[in-house]
């Protein structure tokens, strides 16, 4: 294949390893500064240039985009998605992981593990948020830190408020999380590859210091992971839309508690702490996907008018209960099955003889109207917020009301 390393840095330790490995591998590859490319709409068709010129053609791409040119970066992901250029990681999920709030409320609806986290800006919030998650010590993050920076543990209440007050007034938003004290100063850092875990590694900070990054002196040893941290860090990647990724975890008393994932994990740390060959398995994962460029799926089955995807929901009472799907009806009222999400569990093409239990999800393709009328009403939760006395909504005060769209 020929593949495209998007990196501003090709002298570093996770380039070169990865261009080596392709190169080893009988591929093409070329380090491409990310921030060289120019996107032309101009054309009927979607076109990239490169310090100025055309182009040339490219089986895939394995982005590593740092943090500082997010937006740029993404956007040339972007483009290269819609060239059908395979990649690993898609511009939604480096967005989505990016920002550790964004991450954290995708996974929630997942139900992955994770420290309490509580996300405020009123000031009267602030304390409530702090309590909510545990008290002090209390957990303090920027939502786009990285390698550490950001991160504060501040020792008490008081100090806590001051310091997100401080952060409030320079218009920074900060995520207020619980310190998992069972696992101070150190970490799991799970590289995941296509879906499985190619390598794990235990950080330990250094001396006092409570945050385990190894550019804050975290040594690393390589570990291997119980079922429980293999299942939450593929998870996490899938949920996020990334195929390589870093998952980071904390060890919980419970279990992992997962704190970020990563879309450009560093190779030196992992590879060193486990004499594993990671550039090799991402190089090897890149090849054998060439063949199935990342779509929308949702926008390409839209283009049908009167057709479109939906979740639709088995609710406890439902007459498809205890159905087979072959006997659920919904064939033949034009809507086929793609997924049967059950729990945590994921079935592809579910066949006609699947039993249907309460709670399942089926996701779906076909008509938008029959599928309507399978959708519930919206939920109780929000029904109740609509229902909330007059009282309740005074807080919101002037300032909302004079930015209302009216
Ligand atoms: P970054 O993006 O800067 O790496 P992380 O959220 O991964 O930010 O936090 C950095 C480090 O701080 C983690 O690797 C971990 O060692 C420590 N840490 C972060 N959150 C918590 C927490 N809630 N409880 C205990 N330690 C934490
Ligand atoms: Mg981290």
């Amino acid at each position: 294949m020929k593949l495209a390393l998007l990196s501003r840095a090709p002298q570093s330790y996770s380039t070169g390893r990865l261009r080596q490995a392709a190169e080893d591998r009988g591929h093409e590859v070329r380090v491409l500064n990310t921030l060289r490319f120019g996107i032309d709409l101009a054309g009927g068709v979607p076109d990239l240039r490169y310090r100025g010129s055309q182009l040339s053609d490219y089986d895939a791409i394995l982005p590593r985009i740092g943090n500082s040119i997010t937006y740029f970066g993404t956007a040339v992901v972007r483009q290269f998605e819609q060239m059908d250029v395979y990649t690993p990681n898609t511009s939604n999920g480096i967005t989505n992981s990016r920002d550790k709030l964004r991450a954290s409320q995708i996974l929630a609806r997942h139900g992955i593990g994770m420290p309490e986290t509580a996300f405020v800006r009123n000031r009267a919030d602030v304390k409530p948020a702090i309590e909510s998650v545990g008290g002090a010590p209390v957990v303090i993050k920027l939502l786009e830190g990285t390698q550490g920076v950001g991160v504060i543990l501040a020792p008490q209440v008081k100090v806590a408020e001051a310091i997100i007050e401080t952060l409030h007034s320079t218009n920074q938003n900060v995520l207020i999380q619980r310190f998992v004290q069972e696992s101070a100063g150190r970490d799991i850092r799970a590289l995941v590859v296509g879906d499985r875990v190619v390598a794990a590694m235990r950080r330990t900070a250094a001396g006092d210091e409570f945050r385990s990054n190894v550019h804050r002196g975290g040594s690393v040893e390589a570990v291997k992971l119980d079922a429980a941290y293999e299942e939450a860090a593929v998870r996490s990647a899938q949920i996020m839309g990334l195929r390589v990724a870093g998952v980071d975890m904390l060890e919980g008393d419970e279990g992992p508690l997962v704190m970020e994932v990563n879309s450009s994990p560093g190779l030196e740390g992992i590879e060193r702490a486990t004499g594993l060959d990671v550039a090799g398995a991402i190089i090897d994962f890149i090849s054998n996907q060439v063949a199935f460029p990342e779509i929308d799926v949702r926008q390409r089955l839209s283009v049908s008018t009167g057709y479109g995807v939906a979740e639709l929901q088995v609710h406890a009472g439902a007459e498809l209960i205890g159905k087979t799907l072959g006997d659920s009806g919904l064939w033949e009222r034009d809507i086929t099955v793609l997924t049967l999400h059950r729990g945590v569990q994921v079935i592809p093409n579910p066949r006609k003889h699947v039993v249907l239990e309460d709670d399942d999800r089926l996701l779906c393709f076909g008509k938008l109207e029959e599928m309507r009328s399978l959708i519930p009403a919206r939920s109780a939760r929000r029904q109740r917020i609509h229902k909330l006395p007059k009282d309740a909504l005074d807080e919101y005060g002037d300032a909302a009301s004079s930015t209302e769209d009216l």
